[in-house]
């Protein structure tokens, strides 16, 4: 199977740019999207030859033909993707639902981030990219500077100062210049777009450059599979940068052109925190652009996205398939997190925590009806987060005893 891509079109104004050499923004700002030539692809992306597990490695990459590297050797791979679909079986009973969670967190680096460092850097490895620099609230740092590693890339990172520790000590293990921002994500992008107009870096922040949609859009070849090539009603998504959502929705219309999809498409619902909501208003307020969110503030980090610059397509995927937008407490997630790890046993991290307690909210609302299939991407792992659980625990004496 080999990569069908053909060309890079512009989100907003249509502009076409080759694949050839790497590239930022188009000039008018929009962010970049792949595309493919879907009638090549459709000879090599069929069910029957995605089930042979001969002929490709068993992780996202056995979707070539729709991901963006040309050159088998550089394909810089670490396991990624190939994550379980998990059944909840306590929550789905008391809900009167049918409750999935794709569980991301079985990723390399503990998050989906690496789906997108993989593609990302792979591709950055093939157009002969020396140095990599990006912001990030510290999960997309550890997985870039993992696969940068791995490629032989340098990475510049920057991390707001109050980022999670184990983010921080991924990339410094794995050997990234990482500069800890006294500020919010926002402030480390600034500091990394400077750094990059003096020292001719390449730039890889959210949606800044092409190909870390097309690895996280693998999340939704992998959902259309999981469920037997037939979508669930609803997808929740907790939503940063948007990344994810954009991802999976081009997924939707690249299966459906290629044939594979051709029965209902799922909605797409966008989750937020309460104290970090810009495309939740957006979506309310019916605007195609988000603002700016002044002062945001939330201690859940890859919530923690003032500016989102894929903020239309965020949205049109949202409108497009009939979503919705909410946003969610701190409290309320991390109470959201306590409750799942012991309903079902799963330590999901507190932006998965976020799409479930999303649930509940739309089951009330009535957006979500009885008997519906619902898919929650859980999008890392908990035990990334361990410092959020406060815990209590009893402590005995040496010759102590039990009594419960
Ligand atoms: C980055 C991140 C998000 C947000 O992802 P986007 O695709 O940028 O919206 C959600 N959860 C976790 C764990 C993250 O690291
Ligand atoms: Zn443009």
């Amino acid at each position: 199977m080999v990569s069908s891509i053909s060309h890079l079109s512009c989100s907003k104004c249509e502009k076409t740019f080759s694949h050839e050499k790497a590239i930022n923004l188009c000039q008018c700002g929009g962010p970049l999207l792949v595309r493919y030539d879907l009638e090549k692809a459709k000879q090599v992306f069929t069910k029957e030859l995605l089930n042979q597990k001969s002929t490709h490695s068993w992780n996202m990459w056995r979707y070539k033909a729709l991901l963006p590297v040309i050159k088998e050797d550089n394909i810089v791979s670490l396991g990624e993707g190939c994550t379980p679909l998990i059944k909840t079986d306590n929550l789905s009973r008391k809900l009167s639902i049918d409750l999935f969670i794709k569980d991301e967190g079985l990723n390399p680096t503990g998050t989906f981030k690496a789906r997108g460092a993989s593609a990302g850097v792979s591709k950055a490895k093939e157009l002969g990219i020396r140095t990599i620099a990006m912001p990030t609230a510290g999960n997309a740092g550890g997985a870039w500077s993992a696969y940068g590693r791995k490629a032989g890339i340098e990475l510049i990172v920057a991390m707001p100062k109050d980022a999670t520790e184990l983010a921080k000590k991924e990339c410094f293990i794995t050997g990234a210049s990482t500069f800890l921002i006294k500020g919010l994500l926002s402030d480390a992008g600034n500091i990394i777009a400077k750094g990059t107009k003096k020292y001719n870096w390449f730039e890889v922040a959210t949606l800044k450059e092409p190909y870390r949609i097309e690895g996280k859009k693998t999340m939704g070849f992998e959902i259309a599979e999981q469920f037997n090539w037939e979508m669930p009603d609803v997808i929740i998504y907790p939503t940063g940068g948007g990344v994810g959502i954009i991802g999976i929705w081009k997924a939707v219309k690249e299966l459906e052109a290629l044939g594979l999809l051709t029965g209902k498409r799922p909605r797409l619902v966008s989750v937020q925190a309460e104290g970090c909501r810009p495309i939740v208003d957006a979506f309310e307020q019916g605007k195609n652009h988000a603002e700016f969110y002044e002062n945001a503030k939330t201690v859940i980090g890859g919530l923690r996205a003032p500016k989102v610059l894929g903020d239309a397509l965020v949205l049109e995927a949202i409108r497009e398939s009939g979503g919705t937008a909410l946003a969610i407490s701190d409290e309320e997630i991390l109470l959201g997190m306590k409750e799942l790890a012991r309903t079902e046993g799963m330590f999901i991290c507190p932006e998965g925590a976020a799409a479930i307690t999303a649930t509940y909210k739309l089951l009330d609302s009535g957006y979500i009806k009885p008997k519906e299939t619902v898919c929650i991407l859980n999008t890392g792992s908990g035990l990334k987060y361990a410092e959020l659980v406060d815990l209590e625990l009893p402590t005995l004496e040496k010759d102590g005893e039990i009594n419960i």
